[in-house]
């Protein structure tokens, strides 16, 4: 009978394997036996937890000069990301990249709203002019749910401070055609613009007034608090935020035709950050020039080319000044690129192969398409990328654009790729919106490269995002891993180990053998 070892050495008794238990990722993503893989077919090994789930640093970076504190990128789609996303993903330590589906003016528009946000104060508040009627007030109450509003010599946001009317000035006026400048309160307190939000807030407590507005030196408004929205400011520690200016950080996306650089210096002047050029090839001439420009004329502009799934695309990048990378090519939920086009790469390998070359010239990568699910995210993060791109795991939040519509008793938003014929009737019947991605400007058929449907209503992505953290988190306490740099090099190293699913392990995997179930994600 073979000799029983002792229990107490079973630990240094592994030192006598020649190699550690599962696959290395180069074992893994290397053999050319197999194919490409995608997230689904292989798992990460558990590692050793000696450490809380709160400790894992999930900061990452961007670009070469823009880190981040969570790997969270929308992506620039119109029915994902405009001003409202831009600033919660930067709220929520992300980044919003805002579509170009739209003229330039209103994508430089949404550009300026994120960089002017500031948390808890009203930005945009509604203004009147003083010979604004009571009967217009009333139905603007109606209109907005809300009765008060700051009045300026101009009747809007920039213009002179004269008063402010509210609910009790106009409820029991009783001549309706009164002006509200006969009615309004002038004896007014205001805060100038500048000072921080637990000041206004404090100021607003001792007036016991509903609303402090907001001024500069001239007295002009600027931006408004509301004493409704005290209980609703939240605090936001990982926001991500310009050193310098401490305004949130803000990407958009642009073409790379000729139109696309007046489109992007409206938007620089807006305050952009980073400018992701956004092609589903990116290894083209066009592009290519389009960085060269960008680096010469807005040298501090950051930005992200792609889309790329190979080291000899992204070389060609990187050598003409790209500070990231974007990755993916067909691995979209609202995709039909490979199957119309050939090309593309299945994600996991695309991952892989570029941001190894990538890595190595200090340019990091953005994992775009495919990801549903908390561990596509850190198996993105695993092979190498810094952050990941979402779109349907966006779509269908309170904070994507579009309405919420009902079908089948579901609530619902729709979702669509940028190059399904929707999307692209919309670019070809707006003249001034960016066209280049998926059709050329004299195309007269047009062929798609996504759909378009509906997804789920997910709440708010300030609910979502902070699920999307703390499951990302966990997932590295069970790797072993104390942050998103640890998993990269402890992966590189052979340290964090691999295993390649069949179809059957990945059934085995999902939910199986219930009659029924309901798969909710979060509280
Ligand atoms: P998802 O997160 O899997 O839904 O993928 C979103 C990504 O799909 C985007 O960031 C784009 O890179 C890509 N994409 C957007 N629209 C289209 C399209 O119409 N065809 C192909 N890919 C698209």
């Amino acid at each position: 009978m073979a000799q029983t070892l002792d229990c107490s050495k079973a630990v240094e008794y592994l030192s006598t394997y020649s190699e550690k238990d599962g696959l290395s990722v180069h074992d893994l993503m290397d053999n050319k036996l197999h194919g490409g893989l995608t997230y689904n077919d292989f798992l990460v090994l558990p590692g050793k937890i000696d450490f809380p789930a709160k400790a894992v640093d999930l900061e990452t970076k961007l670009t070469k000069k823009i880190t981040l504190k969570t790997p969270f990128v929308s992506s620039p789609m119109d029915t994902v990301t405009e001003s409202n996303m831009a600033i919660h993903m930067a709220l929520l330590g992300g980044i919003g990249i805002i579509h170009h589906n739209c003229t330039a003016e209103e994508q430089a528009e949404m550009v300026r709203k994120v960089k002017k946000y500031e948390n808890g104060f009203i930005n945009d508040p509604v203004a009147i002019s003083p010979s604004t009627t009571v009967e217009t007030v009333k139905a603007m109450g109606q209109q907005f749910g809300f009765t008060s509003f700051p009045v300026t010599e101009t009747g809007k946001v920039g213009g002179k401070l004269v008063g402010i009317i509210t609910s009790r000035d106009v409820q029991f006026h009783e001549n309706d055609a009164s002006p509200v400048s006969e009615i309004m309160t002038t004896d007014l307190i205001t805060a100038k613009a500048g000072i921080s939000l637990a000041e206004g807030n404090d100021i607003l407590r001792k007036s016991k007034k509903g609303k402090l507005p907001i001024v500069d030196s001239e007295g002009n408004l600027v931006s408004m608090l509301s004493r409704t929205d005290l209980q609703k400011n939240q605090d936001y520690p990982h926001a991500s935020k310009s050193f310098q200016s401490k305004q949130l950080l803000c990407g958009a996306a642009i073409g790379t035709l000729e139109s696309d650089k007046q489109r992007l210096a409206k938007l620089v002047e807006a305050g952009l950050d980073v400018v992701v050029l956004d092609s589903s090839q990116g290894n083209s001439v066009f592009q290519l020039n389009m960085i060269k420009w960008i680096k010469q004329t807005f040298p501090d502009l950051q930005v992200i080319a792609g889309n790329v799934v190979t080291r000899e695309q992204a070389a060609q990048l990187i050598e003409a000044g790209a500070d990231g990378l974007r990755i993916g090519m067909g691995s979209g939920s609202i995709c039909i690129t490979q199957e119309v086009m050939a090309c593309g790469r299945p994600q996991g390998t695309a991952v892989y192969k570029v941001t190894q070359f990538a890595n190595q010239f200090g340019v990091p990568c953005i994992a775009d398409g495919g990801v549903s699910n908390i561990g596509h995210i850190t198996k993105a993060l695993a092979l190498g990328a810094s952050c990941v791109m979402m779109g349907s795991m966006l779509a269908g939040t309170s904070e994507s654009p579009g309405e919420y519509f009902y079908r089948d008793g579901k609530r619902l938003k729709t979702y669509r790729g940028m190059g399904s014929i929707d999307a692209m009737q919309q670019t070809a019947t707006n003249a001034n919106a960016s066209t280049s991605r998926y059709f050329s400007e004299g195309d007269k058929v047009l062929v798609a490269q996504g759909v378009s449907g509906s997804v789920l209503d997910k709440g708010s992505v300030t609910k979502f995002i902070p699920y999307l953290y703390n499951g990302l988190q966990h997932s590295c306490q069970d790797i072993g891993v104390k942050s998103i740099v640890a998993l990269r090099e402890e992966t590189i190293k052979g340290n964090v180990r691999f295993e390649i699913r069949t179809a059957s392990a990945q059934m085995e995997g999902g939910v199986h053998g219930l009659y029924s179930f309901e798969k909710r994600l979060h509280n």
